[in-house]
């Protein structure tokens, strides 16, 4: 796990630039991106998104960090009502990271139960100004 050295914000992106569902959730200044989640200073504890309060030790120490990205898919629901402008139909599901953190997220491809799944940043829709609106999702693996 490592500090997030950038995390993606749509204040930070010109006005041409893809707009994320959920700001401040993806670190995409590396070659690959990284989920930014919430680690608790005095007991270790993961929270994503990042909490203002530890569900494990009630701290308000937390810093930044890294999330894995690989894990399971643990569920899924095919989504065939979204908001304006979203692409439907989408798989919403929630992924067992390998850091013991579970996460809802798009699913792209074809979701299977327990299938190994790998983080990206994808479409899932069209902001208001036209451009792309992104987040993060979670694709199959071989
Ligand atoms: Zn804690």
């Amino acid at each position: 796990m490592t500090t997030p050295s950038k995390i993606v914000t749509n204040d930070a992106l010109a006005d041409s630039e893809p707009h994320f569902v959920a700001p401040g959730l993806v670190d995409a200044s590396g070659p690959e991106p990284r989920l930014v989640a919430g680690k608790c200073k005095a007991c270790g504890a993961l929270s994503f998104p990042k909490a203002v309060v530890c569900p494990a030790c009630l701290s308000q120490d937390i810093a930044a960090a890294h999330l894995a990205s690989e894990g399971m898919l643990y569920s899924f629901a095919t989504v065939h009502q979204a908001p304006k402008n979203w692409i439907v139909p989408y798989h919403l599901g929630y992924v067992d990271l390998t850091d013991g953190i579970r996460v809802l997220a798009h699913v792209e491809g074809t979701p299977r139960i327990e299938a190994k799944v790998k983080l990206g940043v994808a479409r899932v829709g069209t902001a208001a100004d036209g451009t792309a609106l992104m987040s993060y999702v979670f694709t199959p693996v071989a």
